[in-house]
């Protein structure tokens, strides 16, 4: 019988500077070699790029709502300087 004591399997996170356990790890390999990081922040970085995205149509929308807008009033305004 082993009176070792069985250490849990941990990995280094280089995202988080911690260790995790290594079933909540990816490896990812990079050009410097293979890293490993932990499934939760890749996941949490996939989620905010994707958010951002969303953030950043809905803003371009408003501004091209917006500036068509403005594009229509400043017609009509020259318009009505013109006849006026
Ligand atoms: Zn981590």
């Amino acid at each position: 019988m082993s009176t070792e004591k069985k250490q849990p399997a941990t990995r280094y996170c280089y995202h988080c500077r911690t260790h995790h356990p290594v079933e909540e790890m990816k490896l990812i390999v990079t050009k410097t070699g293979s890293r490993w990081r932990c499934i939760k922040s890749i996941l949490a970085v996939k989620r905010s790029r994707e958010e951002r995205d969303a953030y950043g149509r809905m803003v371009s929308e408003q501004n091209r709502a917006e500036a068509s807008g403005r594009a229509r009033m400043l017609n009509k305004i020259q318009q009505q300087n013109r006849s006026g």
